[in-house]
């Protein structure tokens, strides 16, 4: 019997959708998988779709409506793991694909988690400090039944952060009847929080970047960087490639983009660019405009943002010798093609951003055992864990003439389809 490829997993996905980049990425990786392929149906579908209307009241007294998102794409290695997106363009479509590619990051680096993603339809700068706690808790409230530290663990992502998830743990515990600080990750560290969770997807980039410039020589210290994004991600690996003889010479984000030949100073952008107006408003480098960013001649460049951000077009003037991608799926299939014809090494986000929900797995770890670790060992182990499944990753792609995506998908489909095929199918 053929399975119909139709419902949810195609419904919703426009040409061009994160979801059909995703299901293309799929399509890629099926010629490698051997006997396991037969089940990869179970990959082109999200296991569990909840979707919520979340009512709040605003400042003034009116009821406002958003509406918001948890998936669970796949659960056959562990409990959901992902993170909470609050944006505007927030939908159905990219919420399944970030719960899909967070399935495929988990499994490549071999954490014993599946993949989910949330997210709520949301300008938050629109909302006041009261507004988004109030949204924050509705939210978790709606999602309750199907999170928890052994059922999905949610963290931050795009535009959350440790007081979210702050709200998040006391909504959930106050649902359940007691303290449950292993529902959420990126925590405070006053309610079980990790050191080196807020760097960790920054420092992940930036070792992952190491890594590259060693097999490729092109050497970190004392390479160009151009960095997309000044957040969760790019704000942090901005500070550790300078903190290590790099030059970032270029750094975009919502408002604008600043460059500067010789590097910028990224400690006194970091301080300004909380400033309304942002980097472009901090008054270091020169502003350029957006689309000049993308075809600076660099040695690393770093999309650190959202997705969707490099298809083949863009693809066709980027001028970098590798591609480290911080975010989660900025690079189209079409995209992929035109870089490797190009000789330009792409790094893909599910093995280059993964040092963040390597420490959240830490952060998991400790809240069970209630016994935390030092920066040290946070650091340590997160290096070990990167650079091992980098190194896997890297051989595949060699000895197999492969882009260093298609290998990562190897990597993790074949631990998800294996991890599906031992328990076999219920009932
Ligand atoms: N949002 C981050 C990601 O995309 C982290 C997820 C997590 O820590 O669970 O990988």
């Amino acid at each position: 019997m053929t399975t119909p490829s139709a419902g949810l997993s195609f419904a919703s996905a426009q040409p061009g959708s994160p979801w059909r980049v995703y299901l293309e990425q799929i399509e890629r990786v099926l010629p490698h998988l051997g006997p396991l392929a037969e089940a990869v149906e179970t990959l082109r579908r999200p296991k569990r779709v909840l979707i919520v209307d979340v009512p709040i009241e605003t400042d003034d007294g009116r009821m406002a409506h958003f509406e918001g998102y948890r998936v669970q794409h796949n659960l056959s290695r562990g409990p959901g793991k992902g993170g909470i997106r609050y944006h505007p363009d927030v939908g159905l479509d990219e919420v399944m694909a970030l719960a899909a590619w967070m399935t495929i990051k988990n499994a490549a680096v071999n954490l014993p988690f599946g993949g989910a993603k949330g997210g709520v339809r949301v300008d938050p700068r629109t909302l006041s400090l009261k507004e988004l706690e109030r949204l924050t808790r509705r939210f978790t409230s709606e999602i309750n039944m199907i999170i928890g530290p052994d059922k999905d663990i949610p963290a931050p992502d795009v535009n959350t952060n440790e007081q979210i998830m702050a709200w998040m743990m006391d909504t959930y515990s106050m649902n359940v009847g007691h303290t449950a600080t292993g529902v959420v990750t990126g925590k405070p560290l006053a309610l079980g929080g990790s050191v080196g969770r807020n760097r960790a997807t920054g420092q992940g980039v930036f070792f992952i970047a190491r890594e590259t410039g060693r097999r490729l020589r092109i050497p970190v210290e004392g390479a160009s960087i151009a960095i997309q994004g000044f957040g969760n991600v790019g704000r942090p690996a901005a500070e550790l490639f300078a903190a290590n003889g790099a030059r970032v010479t270029a750094i975009q984000d919502v408002y604008g983009t600043v460059y500067a030949e010789q590097g910028l100073d990224i400690p006194a952008l970091a301080r300004a660019a909380d400033a309304p107006g942002g980097v472009a408003a901090s008054g270091l480098g020169e502003r350029i405009d957006a689309q000049a960013f993308w075809e600076l001649p660099t040695d690393y460049l770093v999309p650190a943002a959202m997705e969707n951000q490099i298809d083949a077009r863009r693809a066709e003037r980027i001028r970098a010798r590798v591609l480290i991608e911080g975010a989660n799926g900025p690079t189209t299939p079409g995209a992929d093609d035109v870089l490797a014809g190009r000789g330009i090494t792409v790094v893909p986000d599910v093995i280059a951003n993964a040092g963040g929900v390597t420490v959240s797995y830490f952060e998991w770890v400790q809240d069970f055992s209630s016994f935390f670790w030092s920066e040290d060992e946070v650091n340590r182990r997160l290096e070990q864990i990167l650079v091992g499944a980098y190194g896997r990753i890297w051989d595949i792609a060699q000895h197999k003439h492969l882009s260093l995506r298609t290998a990562a998908y190897i990597v993790a489909c074949e631990r998800v389809l294996d991890a599906r095929r031992i328990r076999g199918l219920y009932p």
